[in-house]
């Protein structure tokens, strides 16, 4: 019965209303917070998980080994490898794709590589527009890395303390 009567003189000294009000005060002449992108974008980690990007050495030769631990650790499935043995006794992968609407970008196939090959790049500002389009293959994997590398081995440089 208190309680009600409580709630319904709240109600008509619309207290809700006013601590409302007081709230929008207090910020009203604050510094804003708001960001105008795509003019203007927040900082980055290094450990951002963007779009993924296969790495090579400096002398070009491709660093994934086909160890096939990314897709055995990825919680989504959305690795699919395929690999065979090089003529020099080596195995690299004849296939290699990421399936970005399965990915949920938790960086697992990051943490599992033993050779720093599979990365996440801070590349976020991508779209889809045909079927297949989200789906990154070799090929594509590998000219992202080719692309971003300056930034991917900064941004390792940077984190290597840590890892
Ligand atoms: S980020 Fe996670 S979900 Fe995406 S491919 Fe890597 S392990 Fe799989
Ligand atoms: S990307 Fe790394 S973890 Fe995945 S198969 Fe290649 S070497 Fe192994």
């Amino acid at each position: 019965m208190f309680a009600n009567v409580h709630r319904i003189g709240k109600s008509l000294l619309l207290l809700e209303l006013l601590k409302g009000l007081r709230l929008t005060g207090r910020n009203l002449f604050k510094r804003k917070v708001t960001v105008q992108y795509p003019e203007e974008k927040t900082p980055q980690s290094p450990r951002f998980r963007g779009l993924h990007a296969l790495r090579r050495y400096p002398n070009g030769e491709e660093r994934c080994i086909a160890c096939k631990l990314c897709e055995a650790v990825c919680p989504a499935v959305a690795i699919t490898i395929e690999s065979e043995q090089r003529d020099d006794g080596t195995r690299r992968t004849t296939q290699y794709d990421i399936d970005l609407t399965k990915c949920i970008f938790c960086g697992f196939c990051e943490e599992s590589c033993p050779v720093d090959s599979i990365v996440e790049t801070r590349i976020y500002e991508y779209h889809g527009e045909e079927r297949g389009d989200l789906l990154m293959t070799k090929e594509r994997l590998l000219k992202i890395g080719d692309l971003a590398e300056p930034q991917i081995a900064a941004d390792r440089a940077a984190d290597a303390a840590y890892r």
